[in-house]
């Protein structure tokens, strides 16, 4: 099964790259407010993967392919967000797989501690006990337990995320007053900890300032919001920084061709989105990047699950 598996990552040539997405990492038995997997599962994977792929980040992966060295089985795993788990579970299980990976940090989060769902989810979770139900726009919702609190946090993280930016923040702060629930502590990475994973391999780039979705932002507010998360992580990282991810992150749902211009613009040289499949041509797809999201329970259900979702698909362009 391993030689069917390396015989076909390796048969493939050209400029082909799959790239691997992950968010939160917890370990098995912690409760998280958004879906984690497990340390377990992801060091598990972590195994299979440096056995069919060479791993390298999206700025090498890049760089080779310039160079025209990019090897027939590269994949490149990244991770979305940027909350502390990167630090304390995903990096040292990276390290003790020798492996790399490019992390793409909504900004907004260096100085807040936590990005908007975060704060949806402690609102409604952390609230007193003694808040009982919510009066919301659409009626009172129930909030007496954890299931209840936990069913609310997953409806308004729904509510929300369609909103504009500034209708969002209105109405995340609405519900704070609500619900009286107290600032927890921070989250997110520090910049300490990113510089200790910079010097170790690991590439960092930008999500964003606020994560919005582009298509709902006016173009003015959608350029800030590209430029700014560049140039706050080279400030805090002192290096360029090549690689942007669409927040959310669908083509044509959450971002089209004008952002992609925006991506260029501000002078990133790679772009990854979440439409699924492999990448052909990374030179040709740089700005528009496909990624496969694998939740296998076996290797070789993680395998045919990665080729399957690495076949060509429609949806997303093809050229830039
Ligand atoms: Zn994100």
């Amino acid at each position: 099964m391993i030689r069917f598996f390396q015989h076909i990552s390796q048969q493939r040539s050209g400029n082909r790259l799959t790239i691997l997405t992950y968010h939160r990492v917890a370990p098995e038995g912690q409760i998280t407010y958004l879906p984690a997997l497990s340390t377990e599962a992801f060091s598990r994977q972590l195994g299979w993967i440096k056995r069919y792929f060479q791993v390298m980040t999206l700025a090498e992966a890049g760089r080779r392919a310039d160079e025209g060295s990019l090897p027939a089985n590269a994949a490149v795993i990244t991770v979305d967000d940027g909350y502390d788990d990167c630090f304390h579970y995903i990096f040292p299980l990276l390290q003790q797989h020798g492996l790399t990976a490019s992390f793409f940090i909504t900004t907004a989060g260096l100085q807040d501690g936590q990005l908007w769902e975060e704060k949806i989810a402690e609102a409604i979770i952390d609230a007193p006990q003694s808040c009982q139900q919510l009066s919301w726009q659409d009626g009172d919702h129930p909030m007496g337990n954890f299931a209840e609190r936990l069913q609310l946090t997953k409806k308004l993280i729904a509510e929300l995320k369609y909103l504009p930016l500034q209708e969002r923040e209105q109405r995340l702060l609405r519900l704070q007053q609500l619900t009286g629930a107290g600032q927890s502590g921070r989250q997110f990475l520090q910049p300490e900890q990113m510089r200790q994973m910079a010097q170790a391999g690991m590439e960092f780039g930008a999500h964003s300032v606020h994560h919005p979705i582009l298509l709902l932002e006016d173009d003015q507010l959608a350029y800030q919001e590209v430029l700014q998360s560049k140039q706050q992580l080279e400030a805090l990282l002192g290096q360029e920084v090549v690689s942007f991810a669409y927040p959310n992150g669908q083509y044509g749902r959450d971002f089209d061709d004008h952002h992609i211009a925006m991506v260029k613009q501000a002078g990133f040289r790679y772009a990854v989105s979440t439409n699924p499949g492999s990448n052909n041509d990374l030179t040709k797809q740089a700005l528009c990047l496909h990624r496969v999201s694998p939740w296998p329970t076996s290797e070789s259900r993680f395998m045919l699950s990665l080729l399957r979702s690495t076949q060509p698909q429609a949806g997303a362009p093809d050229g830039y």
